[in-house]
Protein backbone atom coordinates (compact mmCIF):
# COMPACT_ATOMS: atom_id res chain seq x y z
CA UNK A 1 0.00 0.00 0.00
CA UNK A 2 2.78 2.36 0.57
CA UNK A 3 6.49 1.54 -0.57
CA UNK A 4 9.22 3.87 -0.16
CA UNK A 5 11.76 3.68 -3.00
CA UNK A 6 15.30 4.13 -1.98
CA UNK A 7 14.14 8.20 -1.22
CA UNK A 8 16.15 10.62 0.15
CA UNK A 9 15.37 13.89 1.60
CA UNK A 10 18.26 16.55 2.77
CA UNK A 11 17.81 19.80 4.53
CA UNK A 12 21.11 21.38 2.95
CA UNK A 13 23.64 19.42 3.75
CA UNK A 14 21.63 17.13 6.09
CA UNK A 15 20.80 13.70 4.94
CA UNK A 16 17.66 13.32 6.93
CA UNK A 17 16.08 10.38 4.86
CA UNK A 18 18.82 8.42 3.10
CA UNK A 19 18.26 6.41 0.00
CA UNK A 20 15.22 4.74 2.21
CA UNK A 21 13.50 1.59 1.04
CA UNK A 22 10.16 0.83 3.40
CA UNK A 23 7.27 -0.92 2.42
CA UNK A 24 4.07 -1.31 4.26
CA UNK A 25 1.71 -3.49 3.20
CA UNK A 26 -2.69 -3.50 3.00
CA UNK A 27 -3.67 -3.70 6.60
CA UNK A 28 -0.37 -3.97 7.90
CA UNK A 29 0.21 -1.53 11.08
CA UNK A 30 4.30 -0.75 10.83
CA UNK A 31 5.86 1.51 14.17
CA UNK A 32 8.81 2.88 13.49
CA UNK A 33 11.23 3.44 16.15
CA UNK A 34 14.93 4.93 16.63
CA UNK A 35 17.29 7.95 18.15
CA UNK A 36 15.76 11.44 17.96
CA UNK A 37 16.97 12.99 15.04
CA UNK A 38 17.03 9.70 12.94
CA UNK A 39 14.13 10.59 10.41
CA UNK A 40 10.88 9.31 11.38
CA UNK A 41 8.42 12.33 11.47
CA UNK A 42 10.20 12.93 7.89
CA UNK A 43 9.23 9.69 6.72
CA UNK A 44 5.46 10.81 7.72
CA UNK A 45 6.31 14.47 6.82
CA UNK A 46 7.11 13.19 3.33
CA UNK A 47 3.43 10.97 2.85
CA UNK A 48 1.76 13.89 3.92
CA UNK A 49 3.51 16.04 0.94
CA UNK A 50 4.36 18.24 3.44
CA UNK A 51 7.99 17.72 2.42
CA UNK A 52 9.41 17.49 -1.35
CA UNK A 53 11.56 15.08 -2.08
CA UNK A 54 15.09 15.15 -3.09
CA UNK A 55 15.23 11.24 -4.59
CA UNK A 56 13.47 8.39 -5.61
CA UNK A 57 9.83 7.50 -5.03
CA UNK A 58 7.10 7.03 -3.38
CA UNK A 59 3.87 4.71 -4.01
CA UNK A 60 0.72 4.85 -2.37
CA UNK A 61 -1.99 2.38 -3.07
CA UNK A 62 -0.04 1.56 -6.12
CA UNK A 63 0.52 4.72 -8.05
CA UNK A 64 3.59 7.21 -7.63
CA UNK A 65 2.62 10.45 -4.71
CA UNK A 66 5.56 12.37 -5.24
CA UNK A 67 5.67 11.49 -9.52
CA UNK A 68 2.90 11.50 -12.07
CA UNK A 69 3.00 9.57 -15.34
CA UNK A 70 3.59 11.63 -18.16
CA UNK A 71 4.98 10.78 -21.68
CA UNK A 72 5.74 7.37 -20.43
CA UNK A 73 8.11 8.43 -17.65
CA UNK A 74 7.77 9.94 -13.85
CA UNK A 75 7.70 13.65 -14.00
CA UNK A 76 7.51 15.18 -10.55
CA UNK A 77 3.96 16.10 -8.98
CA UNK A 78 1.96 18.66 -9.36
CA UNK A 79 -0.15 20.56 -6.89
CA UNK A 80 -3.43 18.94 -7.90
CA UNK A 81 -1.87 15.38 -8.06
CA UNK A 82 -0.55 16.32 -4.53
CA UNK A 83 -3.75 17.12 -3.78
CA UNK A 84 -5.41 14.39 -5.01
CA UNK A 85 -3.27 11.42 -3.02
CA UNK A 86 -3.00 13.24 -0.13
CA UNK A 87 -6.68 12.47 0.31
CA UNK A 88 -5.92 8.63 0.83
CA UNK A 89 -3.77 9.09 3.24
CA UNK A 90 -5.37 10.58 7.56
CA UNK A 91 -3.04 11.88 10.38
CA UNK A 92 -2.64 12.28 13.67
CA UNK A 93 -0.03 14.70 15.57
CA UNK A 94 1.13 15.18 19.09
CA UNK A 95 -0.59 17.94 19.10
CA UNK A 96 -4.04 17.91 18.30
CA UNK A 97 -4.95 20.25 15.53
CA UNK A 98 -8.60 20.73 16.13
CA UNK A 99 -10.30 23.40 15.33
CA UNK A 100 -11.01 25.58 18.19
CA UNK A 101 -13.96 27.37 16.90
CA UNK A 102 -15.79 24.03 16.14
CA UNK A 103 -17.17 20.97 18.34
CA UNK A 104 -15.97 17.60 18.62
CA UNK A 105 -18.84 16.95 15.92
CA UNK A 106 -18.09 19.93 13.31
CA UNK A 107 -14.59 19.10 13.87
CA UNK A 108 -14.92 15.59 12.43
CA UNK A 109 -17.72 17.14 9.62
CA UNK A 110 -15.51 19.55 8.13
CA UNK A 111 -13.53 17.78 5.76
CA UNK A 112 -16.31 15.39 4.48
CA UNK A 113 -18.35 18.47 3.87
CA UNK A 114 -16.26 21.24 2.36
CA UNK A 115 -12.99 18.56 0.84
CA UNK A 116 -14.88 15.59 -0.08
CA UNK A 117 -18.73 17.18 -1.07
CA UNK A 118 -20.74 14.82 0.93
CA UNK A 119 -24.10 15.69 1.79
CA UNK A 120 -24.12 17.13 5.66
CA UNK A 121 -26.57 14.45 6.69
CA UNK A 122 -24.61 11.64 6.09
CA UNK A 123 -21.48 13.44 7.25
CA UNK A 124 -22.92 14.07 10.06
CA UNK A 125 -24.55 10.20 10.69
CA UNK A 126 -20.49 8.97 9.40
CA UNK A 127 -18.83 11.54 12.24
CA UNK A 128 -21.51 10.82 15.01
CA UNK A 129 -20.60 6.49 14.21
CA UNK A 130 -16.64 7.53 14.75
CA UNK A 131 -16.97 9.74 17.77
CA UNK A 132 -19.02 7.17 19.14
CA UNK A 133 -15.90 4.44 18.42
CA UNK A 134 -13.64 6.47 19.95
CA UNK A 135 -16.01 6.82 23.08
CA UNK A 136 -16.55 10.30 22.38
CA UNK A 137 -20.01 10.41 21.47
CA UNK A 138 -21.09 11.91 24.25
CA UNK A 139 -19.15 14.88 24.31
CA UNK A 140 -19.90 15.98 20.57
CA UNK A 141 -21.16 19.23 20.88
CA UNK A 142 -18.26 20.10 23.08
CA UNK A 143 -15.55 22.66 21.87
CA UNK A 144 -11.80 21.26 21.97
CA UNK A 145 -11.06 23.50 25.09
CA UNK A 146 -13.95 22.12 26.80
CA UNK A 147 -11.78 19.18 26.25
CA UNK A 148 -8.70 16.69 28.05
CA UNK A 149 -5.93 15.82 25.76
CA UNK A 150 -6.71 12.82 25.68
CA UNK A 151 -10.15 13.69 24.57
CA UNK A 152 -8.66 15.75 22.01
CA UNK A 153 -6.85 13.18 20.49
CA UNK A 154 -9.46 10.72 20.00
CA UNK A 155 -11.68 13.19 18.22
CA UNK A 156 -8.69 13.68 16.25
CA UNK A 157 -8.23 10.18 15.33
CA UNK A 158 -12.27 10.20 14.67
CA UNK A 159 -11.20 13.26 12.49
CA UNK A 160 -9.14 11.78 10.15
CA UNK A 161 -10.88 8.49 10.05
CA UNK A 162 -14.11 10.42 8.52
CA UNK A 163 -11.94 11.21 5.52
CA UNK A 164 -12.11 7.99 4.44
CA UNK A 165 -8.22 7.37 4.53
CA UNK A 166 -6.52 3.83 2.94
CA UNK A 167 -3.73 4.92 4.81
CA UNK A 168 -3.08 6.26 8.55
CA UNK A 169 -0.48 8.01 10.28
CA UNK A 170 -0.01 8.32 13.59
CA UNK A 171 2.96 10.25 14.33
CA UNK A 172 3.77 10.44 18.62
CA UNK A 173 0.11 10.95 19.30
CA UNK A 174 0.78 10.16 22.97
CA UNK A 175 3.48 12.51 23.69
CA UNK A 176 1.90 15.55 25.01
CA UNK A 177 -0.32 13.53 27.09
CA UNK A 178 -0.71 13.05 30.96
CA UNK A 179 0.08 9.61 31.86
CA UNK A 180 -3.36 8.84 33.04
CA UNK A 181 -4.97 9.58 29.51
CA UNK A 182 -2.37 7.83 27.50
CA UNK A 183 -4.53 4.64 27.71
CA UNK A 184 -7.28 5.82 26.35
CA UNK A 185 -5.71 7.00 23.22
CA UNK A 186 -3.64 3.71 22.38
CA UNK A 187 -7.15 1.45 23.60
CA UNK A 188 -8.48 3.64 20.53
CA UNK A 189 -5.92 3.17 17.95
CA UNK A 190 -5.63 -1.23 19.25
CA UNK A 191 -9.33 -1.16 18.51
CA UNK A 192 -8.84 0.06 15.08
CA UNK A 193 -5.86 -2.45 14.41
CA UNK A 194 -8.08 -5.24 15.52
CA UNK A 195 -11.37 -4.67 14.05
CA UNK A 196 -10.54 -2.57 10.53
CA UNK A 197 -8.50 -3.30 7.92
CA UNK A 198 -6.36 -0.32 7.51
CA UNK A 199 -2.73 0.65 6.79
CA UNK A 200 -1.05 2.25 9.11
CA UNK A 201 2.03 3.48 10.29
CA UNK A 202 3.11 4.88 13.86
CA UNK A 203 5.89 6.79 15.17
CA UNK A 204 6.17 6.31 18.81
CA UNK A 205 8.79 6.04 21.80
CA UNK A 206 6.51 3.74 23.84
CA UNK A 207 8.13 0.70 22.91
CA UNK A 208 5.54 -1.06 25.01
CA UNK A 209 2.84 -0.24 23.11
CA UNK A 210 4.69 -0.54 19.81
CA UNK A 211 5.40 -4.34 20.99
CA UNK A 212 1.68 -4.89 21.57
CA UNK A 213 0.18 -3.70 18.50
CA UNK A 214 2.64 -3.64 15.57
CA UNK A 215 2.60 -5.92 12.74
CA UNK A 216 6.26 -5.13 12.24
CA UNK A 217 8.52 -2.42 13.97
CA UNK A 218 11.38 -0.80 12.16
CA UNK A 219 14.30 0.45 13.86
CA UNK A 220 15.79 3.98 11.89
CA UNK A 221 18.84 5.12 12.14
CA UNK A 222 20.61 7.84 10.36
CA UNK A 223 17.73 7.95 8.01
CA UNK A 224 17.75 4.18 6.89
CA UNK A 225 15.90 1.37 8.77
CA UNK A 226 19.02 -0.16 10.50
CA UNK A 227 16.68 -3.63 11.46
CA UNK A 228 13.48 -4.29 11.15
CA UNK A 229 11.32 -7.42 12.02
CA UNK A 230 8.07 -8.59 14.49
CA UNK A 231 8.18 -6.86 17.29
CA UNK A 232 8.71 -10.54 19.53
CA UNK A 233 12.18 -10.63 17.20
CA UNK A 234 13.39 -7.28 17.39
CA UNK A 235 12.21 -6.25 20.72
CA UNK A 236 13.41 -9.90 22.35
CA UNK A 237 16.35 -10.34 19.86
CA UNK A 238 17.74 -7.52 18.22
CA UNK A 239 20.64 -8.22 15.94
CA UNK A 240 22.07 -5.24 15.62
CA UNK A 241 24.77 -3.40 17.74
CA UNK A 242 22.79 -0.28 17.09
CA UNK A 243 19.63 -1.62 17.76
CA UNK A 244 20.70 -3.47 20.85
CA UNK A 245 22.07 0.13 22.23
CA UNK A 246 19.07 1.73 21.51
CA UNK A 247 16.79 -0.48 23.15
CA UNK A 248 19.15 -0.79 26.11
CA UNK A 249 18.88 2.95 26.88
CA UNK A 250 15.18 3.46 26.25
CA UNK A 251 14.05 0.40 28.12
P1 LIG B 1 12.39 12.94 17.15
O1 LIG B 1 12.34 11.56 17.74
O2 LIG B 1 13.25 13.86 17.96
O3 LIG B 1 11.04 13.51 16.83
P2 LIG B 1 12.82 12.17 14.35
O4 LIG B 1 13.53 10.86 14.19
O5 LIG B 1 11.35 12.18 14.16
O6 LIG B 1 13.21 12.81 15.77
P3 LIG B 1 12.87 14.10 12.25
O7 LIG B 1 11.88 15.05 12.86
O8 LIG B 1 12.44 13.26 11.12
O9 LIG B 1 13.52 13.20 13.37
O10 LIG B 1 14.12 15.00 11.82
C1 LIG B 1 15.28 14.43 11.24
C2 LIG B 1 16.35 15.49 11.12
O11 LIG B 1 15.91 16.51 10.20
C3 LIG B 1 16.67 16.21 12.41
O12 LIG B 1 18.08 16.36 12.51
C4 LIG B 1 16.00 17.55 12.26
O13 LIG B 1 16.69 18.54 12.96
C5 LIG B 1 16.07 17.79 10.77
N1 LIG B 1 14.99 18.63 10.25
C6 LIG B 1 13.65 18.34 10.31
N2 LIG B 1 12.93 19.31 9.73
C7 LIG B 1 13.82 20.24 9.29
C8 LIG B 1 13.70 21.49 8.60
N3 LIG B 1 12.51 21.96 8.23
N4 LIG B 1 14.83 22.15 8.30
C9 LIG B 1 16.04 21.68 8.65
N5 LIG B 1 16.23 20.51 9.29
C10 LIG B 1 15.15 19.80 9.63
Amino acid sequence: MVSFRTVTKRYGELVVLDALNLDVAEGEMVTVIGPSGSGKTTVLRMLMTLETINGGVIYVDGKPLTHMPRNGRLVRADSRHLRQMRSNIGMCFQHFNLFPHMTALENCMEGPVHVLGIPKAEARARSEELLDMVGMADKRDQHPSRLSGGQQQRVAIARALAMRPKVMLFDEVTSALDPEVIGEVTNVIRRLVAEHNLTMLMVTHQMGFAKDISDRVCFFYGGRIEEQGAPDELFGNPQKERTQQFLSAVK
